[in-house]
């Protein structure tokens, strides 16, 4: 067994395809429906809301391997290959027999894994002459990486950025200005949706379906502007899967292959990013390794939600994603996990956590920093308050091997670094952060106002 503490790869070994893990699945996601005629989408018909490649990508049921394009894997060279790293100080501190190892994506200039998706949605933007772009942003790291990848591409964006962020978050929205990109407070008067949601609820401090709502309406309504989404979607998730492809040769490396692979869960796209490239060793037959999803409890729609056709917005704009969901009007508690603020899950990851092809837990919020300060403690880096979900997911399964006795090896994603977080952690330090805990019958009314399709 190596002792070293990093398993670090060259430029060259950058994946040269990205992994579309849908041919493999033993059931295919549903289709998404056109909201009016509840007719199946092609990709034709997401041709004015995305870029055309991004649309064939997201309706690409039937290739495993996607061409990496050579200018995205350039500047995939700024901050990729992200080093693996075995967590010795944590394995140390936790006293367990497990040999963790997180994948660090927090190296990237904007500080998580939303870039690995935004230069290339930025990049097929370019290429058929799109000048603007609209997108929304929870905690801020999507817009912030969308803003780098419009400003390398030459590209205007636009970004709501949902209203509590906006005030909890304020250096990840000068961050956003200094690319040059255009930020708007969420729901904003702006748009027809922001204004129906502001004279309903003038206290609304907003959510990630309130913001894609205003940006798909500000899209649909310029020239020449697509809209552009951080996670959810087919195509996002599969732009992450260099992460995973990564740390398959690097476990290789460090001479492991992990038992349990743990990713924390917003929309699914760090989660897919991680664990789909090692799941088709899975579907092949090869490995049983166990995937698991960490979510936050005040928004458990993997643990708790339905799977039902539901719009990825608050307004109902999107088309209809089969999802596991708790409803396009839930409104999570604001907790400092802005980035797993949000109602549903992407169709593939639901169709596999529905077909019992992966797991999912949810972490209350004060078990989140209490997971961030151990790591930060022990390994150095302060991690964004999403990715201490997946740190709390693997401190659970670290003592639990501890308490069997046994070697596991756990892999997990640490998403992004919390450096512009620490509003949230002076509120956990001061002891003035709480658990937000969902009731059966709050999941339950919200899901009963849903158009029941299936
Ligand atoms: C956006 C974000 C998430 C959640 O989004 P997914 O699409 O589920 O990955 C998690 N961690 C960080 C650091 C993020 O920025």
């Amino acid at each position: 067994m190596s002792e070293s503490k990093k398993f670090l790869l060259q430029e060259c070994d950058i994946p040269t395809a990205w992994y579309n893990v849908i041919p493999a699945m033993p059931v295919k996601p549903r289709p998404m429906l056109n909201p009016a005629t509840k007719q199946p989408l092609t990709a034709e018909d997401l041709f004015p809301l995305f870029s055309e490649e991004a649309a064939r990508q997201e309706m690409n049921f039937t290739d495993s391997w996607i061409e990496i394009p050579e200018e995205v894997r350039d500047l995939y060279k700024i901050w990729r290959p992200t080093p693996l790293v075995r967590a010795r100080g944590l394995e140390k501190a936790l006293d367990t027999p497990a040999r963790i190892y997180f994948k660090n994506e927090s190296v990237s200039p904007v500080g998580s894994h939303k870039l690995n998706s935004a230069i290339p949605q930025a990049y097929y933007c370019k290429q058929q002459g799109v000048t603007n772009i609209t997108t929304e942003t929870g905690a801020g790291q999507w817009g912030a990486a969308l803003s780098l990848a419009s400003r390398m591409f030459g590209l205007e964006l636009a970004v709501y950025m949902v209203k509590i962020s906006y005030s909890q978050k304020p250096y990840r929205r000068s961050i956003m200005q200094t690319y040059g990109a255009e930020v708007i407070a969420s729901p904003s008067m702006s748009t027809k949706a922001g204004r129906k949601i502001i004279t309903e609820h003038p206290n609304y401090q907003g959510s990630l379906g309130t913001a894609i709502s205003e940006a798909v309406e500000l899209a649909m309504s310029t020239p020449n502007c697509k809209y552009a989404l951080g996670s959810v979607l087919n195509h996002v998730a599969l732009h992450q899967t260099v992460i995973g492809l990564e740390a398959e040769k690097q476990m290789e490396m460090a001479g492991d292959y992990p038992d349990i692979v743990i990713g924390c869960f917003g929309g699914g796209s760090n989660f897919a990013g991680i664990a789909f490239p090692f799941m088709r060793h899975n579907f092949a037959g090869e490995r049983d390794t166990t995937f698991i999803a960490a979510e936050p409890a005040s928004c458990p729609k993997l643990t708790r939600g339905v799977m039902q056709y539901d719009f990825g917005d608050e307004a109902g704009y999107t088309p209809l994603i089969p999802m596991l969901t708790l409803g396009h009007n839930f409104s999570p508690a604001n907790i400092h996990a802005g980035g797993l603020r949000y109602h549903g899950a992407g169709a593939v990851v639901s169709q596999l956590k529905n077909d019992g092809l992966m797991d999912a837990v949810d972490i209350p919020q004060l078990e989140s920093f209490a997971a961030a300060t151990a790591f930060a403690k022990a390994e150095g880096i302060i991690p964004a308050p999403e990715s201490a979900h997946a740190i709390a997911a693997t401190i659970r399964e670290a003592l639990k091997a501890k308490e069997e006795g046994r070697e596991k090896v756990i892999l997990f994603n640490l998403s992004g670094h919390g450096l512009i977080d620490m509003t949230a952690y002076d509120r956990y330090i001061a002891g003035d952060l709480s658990n937000h805990e969902v009731t059966d019958e709050e999941v339950a009314a919200n899901i009963a106002g849903l158009e029941k399709i299936i």
